[in-house]
């Protein structure tokens, strides 16, 4: 479903990915983590288009991230092929940012209304069901600053979900919550890779990316230091920079 080879990416003199290799399949959880800085996120937000490769090669369902092939010419996507394409991978960030001024559902029903042209009564329909599907049932018109963060967050993977994405990706989903409410998000997580989703997430909760990760990847300084099973990964690595990371985030 992902596949880098040779990833590159630089801001200016800074070279922030410095040759990703990395292959996620359908139906798998690939758990990234790494130290502050090694390029976590903007891996994932090449992933959705949020920012340009400028190296190597990154695919999305096969397609070239950036790029539509004509017979054997590449060209680059327009503005509108970038946000079709953009449809099919739902993204979470740290920070919740729901639309404060909608309730819970109108959060969840936006996009499908507004990008997927969904009739009304169909987006309500799957709006609810998607926000019993994060627990959150009963709070469909609760505004979010009435929502703690955890369920801030839960609305906001609802709200990713909505558009029934193919792939999810995660840029610590839980690392601004209070401690008590990590849980129930990261249930939530937990049940949508049972479903078989394909998920990237970048978590340094090293207890879920061992128990759901089918892999985890350490990343340092723009580059894969380790990646495999999270139970090797996570528990004995081989490498003396994940052992002294894994050091100081467990
Ligand atoms: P964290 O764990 O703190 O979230 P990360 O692994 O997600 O870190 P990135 O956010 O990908 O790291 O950033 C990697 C490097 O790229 C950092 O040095 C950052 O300052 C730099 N960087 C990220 N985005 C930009 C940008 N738009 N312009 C310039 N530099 C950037
Ligand atoms: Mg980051």
């Amino acid at each position: 479903m992902v596949r880098a080879e040779g990833v590159r990416k630089r801001f200016g003199k800074l070279e922030v990915l410095k040759g990703i290799d990395l292959t996620v399949e359908r139906g798998q959880v690939c758990c990234l983590l790494g130290p502050s800085g090694s390029g976590k996120s903007t891996f994932l937000r090449c992933i959705n288009h949020l920012e340009k490769v400028d190296g190597g090669k990154l695919t999305v369902g096969g397609e070239l991230v950036g790029y539509r092939q004509h017979g054997t010419r590449l060209h680059e996507l327009r503005e509108r092929e970038v946000a079709e394409r953009r449809r099919n991978i739902g993204m979470v960030f740290q920070r919740f940012n729901l639309f404060p001024h909608m309730t819970a559902l109108e959060n969840v029903t936006e996009a499908p209304l507004k990008v997927a042209k969904t009739s009304r009564s169909e987006a309500r329909e799957q709006a609810h069901h998607l926000l019993e599907r994060v627990g959150l049932g009963d709070r469909a018109h609760t505004y979010p600053s009435q929502l703690s963060g955890g369920q801030q967050q839960r609305v906001a993977i609802a709200r990713a979900l909505a558009m029934k994405p193919q792939l999810m990706l995660f840029d610590e989903p839980t690392s601004a919550l209070d401690p008590e409410l990590v849980g129930d998000v990261l249930d939530v997580m937990r049940q949508l890779a049972a479903d078989g989703m394909t998920m990237v997430v970048v978590t340094h909760e090293i207890g879920f990316a061992r128990e759901v990760g089918d892999t985890a990847v350490f990343m340092d300084n723009g580059v894969v230091v380790e990646a495999g099973d999270p139970r090797t990964v996570l528990v004995a690595p081989e490498q003396e920079r994940t052992r002294t990371f894994l050091s100081k985030v467990l």
